[in-house]
């Protein structure tokens, strides 16, 4: 079966004919499966990507990048790329509705190279980390949907897909599901899934730059209500606001205006960003789902990115995890294939060196979310007590940013937890 390629850069006719075969094929070019991608090449394994996308998202969306993932984009060699497309902070401050500061987190108190968080448009990161991956020979086949894997002896050899004009096969000793939180290649292994759907749902956005916010990332937090907003690069700031329960559609009824000022009376600087903005063509809604997932790892197969775990963007972690996953996997994939052993028992590495840490963030994200934006007295209580308290003791406040810039080494115990979320003194 002859494959046709339809590629980020221009290709010689050899490349768009492509034998239906490669040493992994990845179901899924996001950032986690184009960054695995790159990595696979750089270790010469023939790598191919499929994705049901038509090619790049035309939109731009805002992402945040914690100090692991700034770590991980540094040993994947794009962080110098990356920085010129985003903005970066050393600080993120946290204020209740009335503009009182709570908290000013400090990523300078950690000892880490990369203390600062940056936040850029992902389209574009995506588009370096795929084209970089095309330019050292990986393979990508848009518009192209995964339908299931074949398998021989219980191992993976290859899957079946729809590729634009019809069914097709390709053979590979690895396939990748990178497939996103609702992947298809999860359920082919029979991973068991724990999935936890959020009742608040959120809008997030770029709009236009905000100067006062020049060298700081902002969070607002009050019972039922969060606002994040985040400089996102040269001329624009990413915001990210809890809608409570009401549905996109209920959102457009009010209009775009009475969205505005919602936003704009808790934040008065936004005002400067939503500018002359009149479309919600850059705004996108979505409900969040905290899903746990296990086994990464069958036979010839594993997961990656939100595939293997999904948290509630609080966090700002899923891609940070992801890049740092990929680094792992395709060390584990390179050992695998160069003993011919692609058992899940040979994958499973992967899952032992990467799944406590997916674990300890999407707890953390799960606590901090609902605690932000709880009603109950007590927990509204406690979780002031807790900002305070980090805000007066710097060693709590380091341990704490340690947890949400994935820079921790092993899971925090009980009492350490407790006192991070103000429940012990
Ligand atoms: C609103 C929002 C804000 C977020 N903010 C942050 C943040 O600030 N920081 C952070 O670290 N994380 C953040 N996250 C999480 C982050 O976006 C995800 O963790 C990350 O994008 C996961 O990347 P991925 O490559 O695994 O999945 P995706 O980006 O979802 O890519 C999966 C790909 O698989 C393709 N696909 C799916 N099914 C098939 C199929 N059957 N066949 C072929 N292709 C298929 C899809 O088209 C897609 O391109 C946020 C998430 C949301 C929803």
């Amino acid at each position: 079966m002859i494959l046709r390629l339809i590629s980020n850069r221009p290709q010689s006719a050899e490349e768009r004919d492509l034998e239906g075969k490669a040493d992994v094929v990845i179901v899924g070019a996001g950032i986690a499966g184009s960054a695995l991608a790159l990595e696979l090449q750089k270790r010469n394994i023939s790598t191919l990507l499929l994705d049901r996308r038509k090619g790049l998202d035309a939109t731009p969306r805002g992402i945040t990048f914690q100090p692991n993932g700034l770590e991980a984009l540094e040993k994947i060699g794009v962080l110098d790329s990356v920085q010129q497309m985003g903005s970066a902070e050393r600080i993120l401050e946290v204020r209740d509705w009335n503009q009182q500061v709570l908290l000013e987190a400090d990523y300078g108190l950690l000892d880490h190279p990369q203390n600062y968080i940056m936040t850029a448009d992902a389209v574009q990161v995506e588009h370096l980390l795929g084209s970089k991956a095309e330019n050292l020979g990986a393979q990508t086949i848009w518009n192209t949907r995964f339908q299931e894997i074949i398998w021989k002896d219980g191992i993976a050899q290859g899957l079946r897909c729809n590729v634009e004009d019809g069914p097709s096969e390709i053979q590979a000793s690895i396939i990748v599901g990178a497939d996103g939180p609702q992947s298809h290649v999860r359920e082919s292994i029979g991973a068991t899934t724990k999935t936890k759907k959020y009742s608040d749902s959120f809008m997030v956005g770029l709009i236009g730059p905000v100067s006062e916010l020049k060298d700081r990332a902002r969070q607002y937090q009050a019972p039922g209500k969060m606002l994040g907003i985040m400089p996102a690069g040269p001329g624009a700031t990413y915001i990210f606001y809890c809608v409570g329960t009401r549905s996109f559609e209920d959102l457009k009824k009010e209009g775009l205006g009475r969205f505005k000022d919602e936003v704009t009376q808790a934040a008065p600087e936004l005002a400067e960003g939503f500018g002359t903005m009149e479309a919600w063509t850059r705004i996108a809604y979505f409900t969040p789902s905290f899903i746990k997932v296990d086994p990464w790892v069958g036979n010839g197969v594993a997961l990656l990115g939100d595939s293997a775990h999904t948290f509630h963007p609080h966090a700002g972690q899923g891609v940070n995890l992801s890049l740092q996953d990929a680094l792992a996997l395709a060390d584990v994939i390179a050992d695998a294939l160069s003993a011919g052993d692609t058992s899940a028992k040979r994958l499973s590495r992967y899952q032992s060196s990467r799944k406590m840490f997916a674990d300890v963030v999407g707890q953390h994200a799960h606590y901090t979310s609902t605690y932000a934006l709880s009603n109950n007295w007590l927990i509204k209580r406690l979780n002031r007590r807790a900002l305070s308290k980090m805000q007066k003791n710097p060693k709590l406040m380091k341990k704490a940013l340690e947890i949400t810039a994935g820079v921790f080494t092993k899971k925090p115990g009980l009492i350490e937890q407790a006192r991070i979320g103000g429940i012990l003194p």
